[in-house]
């Protein structure tokens, strides 16, 4: 069996609310325009043709899946989901698109899962979103990554943590647009997107929550990272040894207890998402073990045959834990 992690979906209200957004200015949202706007006025066949299956949770979906042998998709509401709105607005979006998707997953129950939009920037409406996300059959939250230029190491984001944690789902953190602190440097030469800054940004929010001890206050806090952990894998030798070398009366937020790979390997898991690249793969499921890696897509983003067929040449140590047997232990799916 293969389970596709990080697949996108939209709904018409979260695209008419980003038309009126984008209307009034988008303020503090300069990534959206790029972003979404491409969705909401296609000017090829690529954006046509994405627009189309974002919406789309029954016939075309299962077609493009059919055709990679994917047998399952975890389906997320995409970036930047509900982030960028008001948080009444955000709130009842996150609710209509967690209806849609749970009715989706009733519809194709074999074939469907997903996880619940929430809106951090209202955290305990968040919390109490998430929970009846879970109780609709949903597995988890998805975020994506910043939400205004705050991070969820920020102490106002602890009932969503909370939350996560005792009703042991994952938070699956998504990238988005960089924040608008460091947007006009990314956007100079149109980096803020998919190209680098997604991967800078979201690598940039787990490092946030791993050195500010985020893990210690909530030791089974489970994080899914796509994109094989936004980079970090990489990184772990050398984040180790500056996070020791480091005085603390000078990294004052550096608070952990433990060294970062620590963290890293105990409370996240990472996909494959959009980056089934051989020697990448084979690296990652050498660091962080064959138990924490799984097949992502990325669909519509990427096309699911071609991510697949990619997979398939990549020579795994475990391909029953990639493919199938990690997502449904971290998603607890049946
Ligand atoms: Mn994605």
């Amino acid at each position: 069996m293969k389970i596709a992690t990080e697949e996108a979906f939209a709904t018409e209200g979260l695209m008419k609310a980003y038309a009126t957004l984008l209307e009034d200015g988008a303020p503090g949202e300069p990534g959206l325009a790029d972003m979404v706007g491409r969705l909401l006025k296609p000017s090829n066949e690529w954006t046509e043709r994405l627009a189309g299956q974002l919406l789309d949770l029954g016939d075309l979906r299962l077609t493009q899946m059919d055709e990679g042998g994917i047998d399952r998709q975890i389906i997320v509401l995409t970036a930047p989901g509900v982030q960028v709105f008001d948080a009444d607005t955000a709130c009842a979006l996150a609710e209509e698109a967690n209806d849609i998707l749970a009715g989706a997953v009733a519809a194709h129950p074999t074939r469907f899962h997903g996880l619940a939009a929430i809106a951090p920037q209202a955290p305990q409406r968040a919390a109490l979103e998430l929970e009846r996300g879970v109780g609709l059959g949903l597995k988890g939250a998805i975020i994506n990554s910043h939400t205004k230029g705050e991070y969820l190491d920020g102490s106002g984001f602890q009932p969503i943590l909370e939350a996560a944690q005792a009703l042991d789902v994952p938070i699956y953190l998504h990238p988005r647009p960089v924040a608008p602190g460091v947007f006009a440097t990314f956007a100079e030469r149109q980096f803020d997107g998919a190209f680098w800054g997604f991967q800078t940004e979201t690598g940039l929010h787990a490092l946030r929550m791993i050195v500010t001890g985020v893990f210690d206050r909530f030791p089974k806090l489970k994080i899914v990272l796509g994109h094989l952990g936004e980079g970090l894998p990489f990184w772990l030798n050398r984040l180790d040894r500056q996070f020791q070398r480091s005085p603390r009366n000078v990294y004052h937020s550096w608070t952990a207890k433990r060294l970062p790979s620590e963290y890293f390997l105990e409370n996240f898991w990472i996909t494959s998402a959009g980056h089934n690249w051989d020697p990448a793969v084979r690296f990652c499921e050498e660091v962080v073990g064959e138990d924490r890696l799984m097949l992502g897509v990325d669909y519509p983003y990427e096309v699911c045959k071609q991510q697949v067929d990619q997979s398939l040449a990549i020579n795994l140590k475990d391909p029953e834990k990639f493919y199938e047997l990690n997502a449904k232990r971290v998603f607890k799916l049946n």
